[in-house]
């Protein structure tokens, strides 16, 4: 095993960027980011595929990973990454819960893989089921968002890497983005929304046109009981259940929502 990458106050501090199964919008939206850009000297980027060929020995003292684990050797890559790294990062929703691809975990995918490649289905590796990596590996820190506010990311990122301070998300939900954002509430006109159990810290930008889908996953504690009371008064319990599918489906707290273990207080 190599010898992992120290924080060391006489040593750039060095980053790795790895993408795993996603869409790379999680690394679009910090590529460019000026604060990111602004410690360019004081650090060294072993890896970053987006924007450069560089790739370097991956002993590092952070490594940002976005994405799932959606075949065995991508599993395989988060081991040999968690080996090298002093602090791994889940980097977005799909790193971190799952994110949209874990609609795929309550489908029949074999089936769904034998209707779109009838020809070939068999070239097809059938994924694993789509969930964070830290079901994988153990992870220090999750920056979640589908994608993560660049902003809020790229400031956990420096604080991490810099050994600043413990990085830590925003412990309010949505909704206080939302007021902030002087939104409309979308339960005003029947439309359900999980922002009260989700947590903040985004901005709020969906529900300014259309509703909060949870892509950030719960805050600590959630009213889980209370927000389905009040979902139930806008949607069907079927459409309830398909919002807590959505995003955050390996998060426990929506998870049990999903198994029926939490209901509304009525
Ligand atoms: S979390 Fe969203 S934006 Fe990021 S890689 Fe996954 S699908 Fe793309
Ligand atoms: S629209 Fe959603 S996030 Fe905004 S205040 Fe209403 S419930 Fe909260
Ligand atoms: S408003 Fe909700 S869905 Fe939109 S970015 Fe924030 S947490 Fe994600």
């Amino acid at each position: 095993m190599k010898e992992k990458s120290k924080l060391n106050e006489n040593e750039k501090p060095k980053i790795a960027f790895f993408d795993l199964t996603g869409c790379n919008g999680c690394l679009y939206s910090i590529l460019n980011h000026p604060a990111l850009l602004s410690i360019d000297e004081s650090i060294e980027v072993l890896k970053f595929r987006l924007a450069s060929d560089v790739d370097r020995d991956l002993s590092c003292d952070v490594a940002i990973v976005e994405g799932y684990a959606a075949v065995q050797e991508e599993v395989k890559m988060l081991e040999k990454i968690r080996e090298n790294a002093d602090k791994v990062v889940a980097f977005g929703s799909c790193s971190s819960f799952g994110s949209i691809h874990s609609i795929q975990n309550f489908m029949n995918v074999k089936k769904a893989i034998e209707d779109i490649y009838p020809d070939n289905p068999v070239a097809i590796e059938t994924p694993q089921k789509a969930v964070s990596i830290d079901k994988h590996i153990s992870v220090d820190l999750k920056i979640p968002g589908c994608p993560p506010n660049a902003d809020e990311a790229v400031e956990l990122i420096i604080d991490l890497v810099f050994g600043k301070m413990e990085p830590e998300l925003a412990k309010w939900p949505v909704c206080v983005d939302c007021k902030m954002r002087e939104n409309v509430c979308v339960f005003i006109h029947g439309a359900p929304c999980l922002g009260p159990i989700t947590r903040g810290g985004c901005g709020a930008p969906c529900p300014a046109s259309y509703t909060c889908d949870g892509c950030r996953g719960p805050i600590e504690e959630p009213n889980i009981a209370s927000e389905i009371e009040y979902l139930k008064k806008y949607a069907k319990e079927e459409e309830i259940i398909r919002l807590f599918k959505r995003y955050a489906s390996s998060s426990p707290d929506f998870e049990k929502v999903i198994k029926g273990e939490i209901n509304s207080r009525d």
